[in-house]
């Protein structure tokens, strides 16, 4: 096999990503509170065409995508439809498992659960107390982050704006450093809990993926995918709590942060109401043409989902498939399209030659793409 020969390595954000055995990749998955809607989908199905590409080049590759089920949003979504959280997140990660079947996204390798992963996240918490990286305060553990934002590249006001933002308490009085998360906390009342030597809690949320992706791969990974919008805090603090255990930089040696989905001008999102759900476009559509459109704009920039949009995509896709059944090729062709696709996922100049050369180019790309 000539992987990592000239043409045959994956390059991400322009940088070649080559591997010996196979790659190890990271996909931040769900919290099984809600059904699946695009935003969600677009993140899944991206990453699933970047492992369905490395695959293509004649690379191995395993994929590990964590289910978060241990989460102040899915305990409070549990509370109300009287679950326990357990069962409650088990039965919404059924209906999520369904749709990106539908949509086509291969099964994973690895799907670890973080409540069965308490026990490790108790494990790097010990290992960066022991290190001089964390330290106790009343029950809670805290990571001290406050290096993280300076090297994501934010100033302090920004990044405290997104630590309270998605869950962290920069103004918590207990932390020396406003940048400082918890590692572990203490559970309230009602809340699941854990034993551990400092408190019955629970686990933070970075801190979970971290050990999550480390009981999966070790102390590294060669491709993190995600939401964007994951970046900051999630995915900063992921890396430097577990660079901070291991001494091993980078965590991750390249990014697939998947643009946000937008509609009516906002991020597409529980909170604002502009959910477009995957289960409801199916009804009317095939679901290859859901799959279609989540490609349409480059993984990399934000996409605004608009009500015409689905058949628009579907028209696309049957004129490649149309294309696919007849037409010419040609091996320069195919090479095109390989090159193309491992040249940072490049969908739409792939699509571009397909549908010029139609025939075996066409089905080429639909086969790798996995439209047909
Ligand atoms: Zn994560």
């Amino acid at each position: 096999m000539d992987l990592n020969s000239p043409g045959r390595t994956l390059r991400i954000g322009g940088r070649p990503l080559p591997v010996v055995g196979p790659a190890r990749m990271y996909v931040c998955g769900i919290t099984p509170y809600d059904a699946t809607h695009l935003g969600h989908a677009r993140t899944f199905v991206w990453a699933d065409v970047a492992a369905r590409v490395m695959r293509h080049a004649g690379g191995e590759v395993r994929v590990c995508r964590n289910v978060t089920d241990v989460d102040d949003v899915l305990d409070q979504a549990a509370h109300r439809a009287g679950s326990p959280y357990d069962s409650f997140a088990a039965v919404q990660q059924f209906y999520f498992e369904r749709d990106l079947e539908a949509l086509g996204v291969h099964a994973v390798d690895h799907q670890p659960r973080a409540h069965n992963h308490v026990g490790e996240v108790v494990a790097l918490a010990q290992g960066l107390l022991a290190s001089g990286h964390a330290y106790v305060r009343g029950g809670a553990v805290h990571f001290r982050g406050g290096g993280v934002p300076r090297r994501a590249g934010l100033d302090a006001g920004r990044a405290r704006a997104l630590l309270a933002e998605y869950g962290d308490a920069p103004e918590d009085p207990g932390r020396e450093d406003p940048f400082d998360v918890a590692l572990w906390r203490p559970s309230r009342p009602g809340e699941p809990a854990w034993p551990s030597p400092w408190s019955a809690g629970r686990p933070g949320w970075h801190a979970e993926c971290a050990a999550m992706a480390m009981t999966t791969f070790g102390p590294a990974l060669d491709l993190h995918a995600g939401g964007v919008d994951l970046r900051f805090p999630h995915h900063a603090y992921e890396a430097a709590m577990a660079e901070a255990l291991t001494g091993v930089r980078p965590f991750s040696r390249a990014w697939l942060h998947v643009g946000t989905v937008r509609r009516d001008g906002a991020k597409m999102a529980k909170s604002t109401g502009n959910l477009v759900l995957v289960s409801d476009l199916v009804q009317d559509h095939p679901a290859s043409a859901v799959r279609f459109m989540l490609l349409a704009e480059p993984w990399a920039r934000e996409w605004e989902y608009t009500p015409g949009a689905l058949d628009r995509a579907a028209a696309d896709l049957d004129r490649l498939l149309t294309a696919a059944g007849g037409g010419r090729s040609s091996p320069a062709a195919e090479a095109a399209v390989t090159g193309a696709l491992l040249d940072d996922l490049d969908v739409r100049t792939a699509l571009e030659v397909a549908e010029q050369e139609g025939g075996r180019t066409a089905r080429l790309v639909a086969r790798i793409l996995a439209l047909g």
